[in-house]
């Protein structure tokens, strides 16, 4: 209970000492000052005019000073200050308005003055910027009124006595609702004002989160691209800025060698080696996966850039100690700068192509996107836009080449070779679509026109010949597309003799397990598989006996260095490894009769090339295959 009244009365007294509380109540002490300032300040010439002598003097004296320390209080408080000088500018003015009361009161010694008194408590109670300054200051009011009435206005002021007692207490009352009230509303407002912040504090966090790779904790894609937009409108007069597009060599290997959570902790090492790297210079993101983008700040030329990413990668080459175990990992990186373009997808379209050479060149490069580059990547991405619209069905054209059996000396194949007719582009020849459609797999929509177009070919032919069509990796990699490709086949009722199928090691190399198995699938319907571009590959024994291979197809290359006496013997042996794994051996590119004589003399089985003819329409190549006596001629 004690207790009780010792923090009721402290809180009581203290109420309003605090520096909100009493800046709360700066603009009513700031209303008093003015309008004390005033009245003295008209107090002065009335007194002189009313007063004479001594009195005069006396009043006008301090009536002056009052309208001076209360226009200089008004004058210090127009900003914040602590509460200790608002108390101290409010006892100040008190003390004056009270000095002005008593000399009043014994000035002329009329009763009537005592009004004064309760009037002053009133005044006090109402402006006070504190409870203890308005108890202090209405307690000597109170006293000095009680010494007025008993001593100097015995008999005259008891009644002011009673109405300066229920006044200060009205006051008193009146100044506690008020400090309370005003209490109430700043804590209303620092609780409003807390939750405003803690509210800021979670907004922040949040866009955080939302810009941050959880992973790594580097911005993500998303920050990445704001902050892309940013430095290319910021860019707009100078271009010392590059984009950095950086991938990982082999880490999918990582990944399926040590697992996930090993790949996770190297990404967070790779991460942590490029930040080290970029320091204030770069800013690193990782935009998913294994890729990352930067943006170089403050490099003028080229070669500075391309110094700044050789050490990066040198940086990411050392060898890093995950859960003790030491695994080494490369990078590839592709750079373009920035500059005015609105568009930032060019700056990430360029800098992924820079990137798509350095991997094609072997790996582990840093390349930066030049002009040369630029003229290419518009052509790619021309030819990229039309393939995503294209109606294969109806735009790829289907040309043959036919294949001539050395033993026999007639056409006994062709080879399916796809053109492409594109409304925007007219005709592409496939060095320039297969390739992108490969890598984006739009390939597979062309597989499947070609060999829709080729099953109807075959149907239409009195005495077909066997067609040989081309297979990606994309192709092979997917069961959906081989599901598609061999409902074809089925859905024709052709004979599977009649269509072979082509596939390059380079295609199978992604996943040879999963390429070993479907091209089981299609030479257990009973077509045969070509390897083509035989010797440009791996050609790894082993594992050629475990695919379902009928033919070696040999690279064009070979045949082309026919003056070369190495190449006849490479050609030799490649004839030789044929026969050694049971399987056929085709030369490929075979354009005059001195490669044809060379052909027949390193044994191989049957040949392709311009010298039997180029690409054709299906009822060219029925001419030649009628006008076999052209073969029987050149094989005499
Ligand atoms: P490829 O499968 O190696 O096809 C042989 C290419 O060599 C053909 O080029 C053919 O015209 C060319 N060629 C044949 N004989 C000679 C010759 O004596 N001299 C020279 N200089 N060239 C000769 P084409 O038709 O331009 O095809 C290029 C490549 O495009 C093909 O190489 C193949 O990889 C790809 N391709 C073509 N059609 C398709 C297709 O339908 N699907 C897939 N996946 N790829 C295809
Ligand atoms: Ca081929
Ligand atoms: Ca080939």
């Amino acid at each position: 209970m004690i207790i009780h009244v010792g923090t009721f009365l402290k809180k009581l007294f203290f109420i309003g000492t605090t520096d909100a509380m009493a800046n709360a109540n700066r603009t009513i002490l700031r209303a008093y000052l003015v309008m004390a300032s005033l009245y003295y300040a008209v107090m002065v010439p009335v007194h002189f005019s009313a007063l004479s002598g001594f009195d005069q003097f006396k009043m006008v004296s301090v009536s002056l000073l009052a309208a001076v320390v209360a226009g200089v209080g008004w004058f210090l408080s127009r900003a914040w200050l602590s509460s200790n000088r608002l108390e101290l500018i409010a006892a100040a003015t008190n003390f004056m308005v009270y000095v002005n009361v008593m000399v009043a009161v014994h000035t002329s010694l009329d009763a009537s003055n005592l009004i004064y008194f309760p009037m002053m408590a009133l005044a006090f109670a109402f402006t006070s910027v504190s409870i203890r300054l308005a108890i202090v200051s209405i307690s000597i009011v109170l006293l000095s009124l009680y010494i007025e009435i008993t001593s100097d206005f015995v008999g005259q002021g008891a009644a002011y006595g009673y109405i300066g007692f229920a006044t200060a207490f009205v006051g008193l009352a009146f100044s506690i609702f008020l400090q309370r009230t005003i209490s109430l509303a700043i804590e209303a407002k620092e609780v409003a004002e807390k939750k405003l912040i803690e509210a800021d504090r979670l907004n922040v966090a949040m866009h955080q989160h939302a810009m941050t790779d959880s992973l790594t904790g580097l911005p993500n894609r998303r920050a990445f691209f704001a902050f892309l937009k940013d430095k290319s409108k910021a860019n707009n007069n100078k271009a010392d800025s590059w984009l950095i597009a950086l991938d990982l060599d082999g880490f999918k290997m990582v990944n399926d060698v040590y697992g996930h959570l090993v790949g996770d902790e190297l990404l967070i090492a790779v991460a942590q080696r490029m930040q080290l790297h970029a320091g204030s210079k770069a800013t690193v993101s990782r935009i998913g996966g294994d890729e990352f983008n930067i943006i170089l700040d403050e490099v003028e030329s080229e070669s500075e850039c391309e110094n700044w990413c050789n050490l990066l990668l040198e940086k990411i080459a050392a060898p890093y100690d995950v859960e003790g175990r030491l695994i080494q990992l490369s990078a590839s990186v592709g750079s373009t700068r920035i500059n005015q373009s609105n568009d930032i997808t060019v700056y990430t379209r360029n800098a992924d192509y820079a990137l798509l050479h350095a991997k094609k060149h072997g790996k582990n490069r840093s390349i930066i996107f030049t002009e040369e580059h630029e003229k290419n990547a518009k052509e790619r991405f021309e030819i990229e836009d039309a393939l995503r619209l294209a109606n294969f069905p109806s735009e790829i054209e289907v040309l043959f080449q036919p294949q001539v059996d050395l033993n026999q000396n007639q056409v006994i194949r062709a080879e399916a070779l796809a053109r492409w007719d594109c409304p925007n582009l007219g005709r592409v020849e496939p060095d320039r679509f297969i390739k992108i459609a490969e890598e984006n797999g739009l390939i597979s929509k062309i597989t499947l026109a070609v060999l829709g177009k080729a099953i109807e070919t075959l149907q239409n032919w009195h005495n077909p010949i066997p067609l040989a069509i081309n297979l990606s990796g994309h192709d092979l990699l997917s069961n959906q597309v081989m599901d598609e490709i061999i409902k074809l086949l089925v859905h024709s009722g052709l004979d599977p003799k009649l269509i072979e199928f082509e596939v390059t090691e380079t295609a199978m190399m992604a996943d040879t397990e999963k390429a070993c198995k479907n091209l089981y699938r299609l030479s257990r319907l009973g077509h045969s598989v070509a390897l083509d571009d035989f010797g440009t590959g791996y050609s790894n024994f082993n594992y050629l006996r475990e695919l379902p291979i009928d033919k070696l197809k040999v690279d064009r290359s070979f045949v082309t260095d026919v003056g070369n006496p190495m190449t006849e013997k490479i050609l030799h042996s490649l004839s030789v490894t044929a026969n050694a794994l049971g399987v056929d051996c085709l030369l490929e590119g075979v354009e005059d009769e001195i490669q044809l004589l060379m052909a027949k003399r390193v044994g191989a089985n049957s040949v392709q090339g311009y010298l039997f003819g180029k690409p054709m329409g299906s009822e060219e190549l029925l001419d030649v295959i009628k006008d076999q006596n052209i073969l029987k001629s050149r094989s005499a």
